[in-house]
Parts: structure tokens; C-alpha cells; sequence
């Protein structure tokens, strides 16, 4: 497999560390709101990639931290912990207000067919795995206590921004403006935060106070995946100076390499434009739910364009999303009804097999593994018109289907759904008026019913053994 790292700057052949096993962390949630599509983009794509990687035989252990601390309003140093923020409003908890978040998290997830990671750390629960973390940085002289914070020194680590580009050598030139005083260098981020005002405080050897959010992910993915891991993602947003952070902590304390490729999701966009709380055009799970589409729909439009590339979200295009399902729905209808001659499907179905698999092996290329689906569907209907596919054929195409869906994870295999068993019952009842008229010679209501179907998508085929109808 060929993945994009960030780190390289290029594409490369993806072999774990270990035969057969892959180590992945996903940045995950801060539960102090409900997710945005957009976040839930970031792990839709950490999903499809577990699932590639799973069909191509290999045992994937993820790990996605739950953020319930630490992460500060400006993801640096300064601003107010969104968590505490968010608690102040609702009169809550801070912890109140994290579980409450976390939980409809796991719901939406689960809705959006997530495959579960294999552990959800919480920040909360590693204080003592963070405090080591720190100490260990102080004892090699990298961090250093000034004001009961505790910052990392950068001039420590000289291969500071070698991820985002970032370098000390670039920040001090460029204008971005520091407020801490107390640092020795102006861009030194802090691992560990002394303020009396923030609500959840832990005890540490140098004094009370709270863990920076660049430090939980460090230290939980050492703690479950070990010091050098295969793959790390997150979205674009995070690169820096949140995994610029994360290497900086981690390469510093262990020697080793942390991550061995960095993938970065793209932003997605509304109506073309950024999509951002503060501009009100931001939408949840239950946003979409509430307009009536279907979150198979969402799950396909959000894994439908490829991560290094924004994707454009419009109410129009979840539409499109809709009915690129319900022709894949039409299909697996008709072929189960399907009971004609049989043909050789074999190199069929080999070849889309392998564009499919190719596809998504070269970087994720989601849209050539679509292509690899639709294009199988519309050669099987052009055979289903020449009166063919036995039932035999129809048990290999929905095997088929089924592999695709493993990875895509948007199909419905429920046979004799309702609603679709009625439709079918309706065109058969158009069929058999359309030969009563074809009977009596009356070639206008015949045509009308031929052409009026051919508008929903129903095409008729007239043979000698009678009228065939198939879905495009
Ligand atoms: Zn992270």
C-alpha cells in the first residue's frame, strides 16, 4: 500500500513494523461539545483506512484518545480550557460535561458504522503516566519548571518543525507574539500548567495544575502502542503545533522515532467556505438526522472525496449521496430477483476486485474504488437486459458487493426490505397493464409506460420470452 506522509512530504509503500500488525493513533474528540461533521470526516477517514488494511489481512491496533482536559481554546498555551469553559455555561461539572459528550460520541460512531478502536484513553485517567512523562523531560534537562508551569525548551530539540515546517528559526522571524513571560524562549509550549483558576488541578512533584493537551497524546499513544508506532492522523488543523508538539515530547524523551507516517485530513468545507462555529455553519450527527437524510447517505459523502482534499459539503451533494445508495440498493434488489441465464462472471469480478483494491491501495484513491463499484453494477445490469444472470450469478455479485461493503460500510444486505419489495410488486403490476395494452394494440399507453419508467431509471427490454426490466 502507498500512503501520503506528512512527515516525507511524498508517497511511500506502506510496511508496518511488525509483519502483519499495524500500530495507529487518531487524535480524537474534545467532548466538551457535540462532534462536527467535519471532525467526524477526520475519523471516517481513520475508519476506512483500518478497514483497507484490515481486508488486506492485517490485525490493526487503534488507539484514540478522549480529550477531557487540557485542550485550551487556541490549541497553544493561552485561551481558556474549552472543557471548563463549556462547564461554566451549563452550570456543570467539568467531568459532567465531558462524559455527557464522550457518550453521544460512541452513539454517533456507531451510527456512522465506525469500526470502535480498540481503546479510548481518557486524558484524565493518565495524569500519573503524564507526570512521568514530564519528569523524565526535566531530569534530561529538556523541560524546565518557571512559574509552576512546566515548558518543554525547543532550543533542545533542534528538529522542531520537521513535520509542519515550522522551525524556531522560522517562528522567531515570523510575527507571531508570545504573552508568557516566564518562558526562556517565547515559542517553549508547556507540558504541565500552573493556574489556580482552572477547575480540575492534580498534584505533581513541582506543584497543582494540569497537563497540556499535546502531552496526553504522547503519552497515551506510547503507553498502548509503544515508542515508534506505524501511522498517526489527525486533521490538517492538527499538524501544528499539535503533532509538531507530539514529536518534539515524545522523540525527546524516548530517542526513538515516534510516528513512522503522519497522515493529515483536509478541511471540509460548507457551501465552499470554512466551516467554523463561530460563523454559525457548523453541523452535528443530529443536525443531518433532523433534515431527514440517512447517515449511510452522510458516510458516504463524507468518505466519498479523497483526505487530502477538501471536501465541499452542500445539502445538494448529500442528495446526490442518497441516490448513488439507493441505485446501489436498486441493484442489490434486482439481482436477487434475478433468475436467468447463467453467465461466466469470473473475470468479471476479478477485474473489479482488483481496481477496487488498487485504488484504495494507492493513497486511499476513494473515487477509483467507487468507479471499480459502479462500473461492475452497470456491466451486470447490461448482462440482466441481455437476459442474463442464473441465481447462481447473484449469489457471486452480492458476495462481491459484500467485500466492497466491508470497506465501505454503506450497503444494506436486509432482504425483502419492505418498501423496496413494493416497488418491485409495482413495476411488475406496470409490466403486466403494458402487455394488456401491447395485447390490444394500443401501442401509445404501451410506449407511455415504457417511456414514463424510463424517467424513474427502469428500463424495459422487450425479448421473446417477455419484458425484462433493470434499474441504471
Ligand atoms: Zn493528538
Amino acid at each position: 500500500m502507498l500512503l501520503y506522509n506528512s512527515l516525507t512530504k511524498r508517497k511511500e509503500e506502506f510496511i508496518p513494523l511488525q509483519k502483519g500488525k499495524v500500530t495507529m493513533y487518531n487524535c480524537g474528540p474534545t467532548v466538551y461539545g457535540q462532534p462536527s461533521i467535519g471532525n467526524y470526516r477526520s475519523f471516517l477517514v481513520a475508519d476506512l483506512l483500518k478497514r483497507y488494511l484490515q481486508y488486506q489481512g492485517y490485525q490493526v491496533n487503534q488507539v484514540m484518545n478522549i480529550t477531557d482536559v487540557g485542550h485550551l481554546e487556541n490549541d497553544s498555551d493561552t485561551g481558556e480550557d474549552k472543557l471548563e469553559k463549556k462547564a461554566r455555561q451549563e452550570k456543570k461539572e467539568p467531568l459532567e460535561i465531558a462524559r455527557l459528550y464522550e457518550e453521544s460520541f460512541h452513539r454517533d460512531i456507531k451510527k456512522l458504522n465506525i469500526i470502535p478502536a480498540e481503546v479510548y484513553p481518557r486524558a484524565t485517567e493518565h495524569i500519573q503516566d503524564m507526570i512521568d512523562l514530564v519528569q523524565l523531560l526535566l531530569d534530561k534537562g529538556i523541560a524546565y519548571e518557571a512559574g509552576g508551569s512546566i515548558y518543554f525548551d525547543l532550543t533542545r530539540f533542534p528538529e522542531y518543525g520537521k513535520l509542519s515546517g515550522n522551525t524556531l528559526e522560522d517562528l522567531i522571524a515570523g510575527k507571531r507574539v508570545e504573552i508568557k513571560k516566564e518562558k526562556r524562549n517565547p515559542f517553549d509550549f508547556a507540558l504541565w500548567i500552573h493556574n489556580p483558576d482552572h477547575l480540575m488541578q492534580w498534584e505533581a512533584p513541582w506543584g497543582k495544575g494540569y497537563p497540556g493537551w499535546h502531552l496526553e497524546c504522547s503519552v497515551m499513544s506510547i503507553k498502548y502502542l509503544g515508542e515508534t508506532i506505524d501511522i498517526h492522523t489527525g486533521g490538517e488543523d492538527n499538524k501544528f503545533p499539535h503533532h509538531e508538539c507530539e514529536i518534539a515530547q515524545s522523540e525527546a524523551a524516548t530517542g526513538k522515532q515516534f510516528v513512522r507516517f503522519w497522515l493529515h485530513i483536509k478541511h471540509l468545507l460548507v457551501n465552499g467556505g470554512k466551516m467554523s462555529k463561530s460563523l454559525g455553519n457548523t453541523y452535528t450527527i443530529a443536525d443531518i438526522e433532523a433534515k431527514g437524510f440517512s447517515l449511510r447517505a452522510l458516510r458516504y459523502f463524507l468518505i466519498s472525496g479523497h483526505y487530502r482534499q477538501n471536501l465541499n459539503f452542500t445539502f445538494d451533494a448529500l442528495e446526490a449521496a442518497e441516490k448513488a445508495l439507493a441505485k446501489i440498493q436498486n441493484f442489490l434488489e434486482l439481482i436477487r430477483k434475478s433468475d436467468n441465464q447463467h453467465a461466466d462472471l469470473n473475470e468479471l469480478i476479478e477485474q473489479a476486485k482488483e481496481k477496487f483494491r488498487d485504488s484504495l491501495g494507492d493513497d486511499l484513491n476513494i473515487s477509483g474504488a467507487l468507479a471499480a463499484v459502479f462500473d461492475f453494477m452497470r456491466k451486470i445490469n447490461t448482462l440482466i437486459s441481455d437476459g442474463k444472470i442464473s441465481r447462481k450469478n447473484s449469489e457471486e455479485i452480492i458476495t462481491l458487493m459484500r467485500k466492497f461493503d466491508s470497506i465501505l460500510a454503506v450497503m444494506d444486505f436486509t432482504e425483502e426490505r419492505e418498501t423496496k419489495g413494493v416497488e418491485t410488486e409495482l413495476i411488475q403490476l406496470l409490466l403486466s397493464y403494458r402487455s394488456e395494452f401491447k395485447a390490444s394494440k394500443n401501442w401509445q399507453m404501451a410506449d407511455r409506460i415504457r417511456d414514463d419508467l424510463k424517467k424513474m431509471g427502469i428500463h424495459l427490454k422487450d425479448t421473446p420470452d417477455g419484458t425484462i426490466w433493470s434499474i441504471e
